[in-house]
């Protein structure tokens, strides 16, 4: 093995509980959901995977469909483990999903239990990985029965392929209900995945307390409204960059409609000595629900930029104020 990690890196990151479990997460994990496909470059994917592994960050995301293309993220992912990473393995918390589109046909999409373990089981193989520490369906499945893909769940767990499931993007009542089967399976459902930051607060509206009512710990993803929440759209829409690229939701326009917004959120940002994308992680880390904030990141340094929000977590009554304001 090549990689000999940083023997300091337990020394500086912070851990929080996840919801009621054992599980303890690092402050902010990292994402593969962009910058890992086969369209990226996997030596800066590598070094991006080094960098968070040496400053703490114990926990990977990853789904069945992150790339592009479809596998790609885990694929590339499987490959920089086998390499770098396999000594480790016991100091890793590997996540994947399955609930969006992945192949084609009825068994390749949503919530089915036929969908559910024949995509764990390719995930598993992509990933070179006999389990992964966390499972989950990744969004909810209006037409099929919650009981069919919370017992899959379930299985999953039994058969060992998975220590922990989740779920995500599924509203306060599904997850109420989902809770509840899972506890009757006796299935340790440690965590919900649900999308949080400045500029798209819904969780507030109810998740946070139903996750909180069922012990149950939020992991957040794109605090940092995939970019838009940093100084890199200050001076218009760099070429390199995601909006530009227009892969997602996020693009010029968003931005264009976001940026008088972004603006004066970067002038608290300043006055409190942090950067905007420091603030608006340690903004989602003041509520207590929240066990992790998953970020994506291009490179290592904006890695090592968005970890430093750790140095300050506080918030003075105005400084919540004066955000509150912009944000209304
Ligand atoms: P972020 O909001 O953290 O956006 C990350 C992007 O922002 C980076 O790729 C980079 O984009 C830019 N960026 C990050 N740090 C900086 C910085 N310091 N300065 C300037 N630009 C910066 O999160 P994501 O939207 O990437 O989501 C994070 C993870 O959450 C995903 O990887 C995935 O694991 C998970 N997720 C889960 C979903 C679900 O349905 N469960 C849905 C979406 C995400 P650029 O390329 O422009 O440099």
């Amino acid at each position: 093995q090549s990689y000999l990690a940083n023997p300091k890196r337990y020394d500086t990151m912070t851990y929080k509980r996840s919801g009621k479990s054992g599980v303890l997460l690092p402050a902010i994990s990292l994402g593969l959901w962009h910058n890992f496909g086969f369209v990226d470059n996997i030596q800066n994917a590598r070094e991006v995977l080094r960098c968070a592994f040496d400053l703490g960050i114990t926990h990977f995301d990853l789904a069945n469909n992150y790339g592009p293309p479809y596998g790609s993220a885990e694929e590339n992912f499987g490959t920089i483990f086998k390499n770098d990473f396999k000594n480790y393995r016991d100091e890793m918390f590997i996540a994947t999903k399955a609930g969006y589109d992945m192949w084609p046909g009825p068994y390749g999409n949503l919530g089915s239990r036929k969908y559910l373990i024949s995509s764990l089981d390719q995930s598993l193989k992509r990933m070179n990985l006999d389990y992964v520490d966390i499972f989950y369906h990744h969004r909810p499945d209006p037409d099929t029965p919650l009981e069919e893909t919370m017992g899959a769940l379930a299985d999953i767990v039994r058969q060992g392929k998975a220590l922990y499931v989740g779920i995500s993007n599924y509203q306060p009542a599904e997850t109420q209900r989902a809770a509840e089967l899972l506890r009757e399976y006796n299935v340790p459902f440690i965590l919900h995945q649900a999308r949080y930051s400045m500029l798209d607060r819904w969780v507030e509206d109810g998740l946070l307390d139903t996750l909180e009512d069922n012990g149950v710990g939020c992991i957040t993803f794109s605090p940092l409204a995939q970019g838009m929440l940093t100084d890199k759209y200050l001076n218009g829409i760099p070429k390199d960059s995601r909006a530009a690229k227009d892969l997602t939701y996020l693009n010029t326009e968003t931005v264009n409609e976001n940026i008088e917004k972004i603006k004066k959120l970067a002038e608290i940002a300043e006055s409190r000595g942090q950067k905007l994308s420091q603030m608006a992680i340690a903004w989602i880390l003041r509520q207590k629900q929240v066990a992790s904030v998953l970020i994506g990141a291009s490179s290592a340094n904006q890695l090592k930029e968005n970890v430093k929000a750790l140095d300050n977590l506080e918030f003075t009554e105005e400084e919540l104020k004066r955000i509150e304001e912009v944000l209304s």
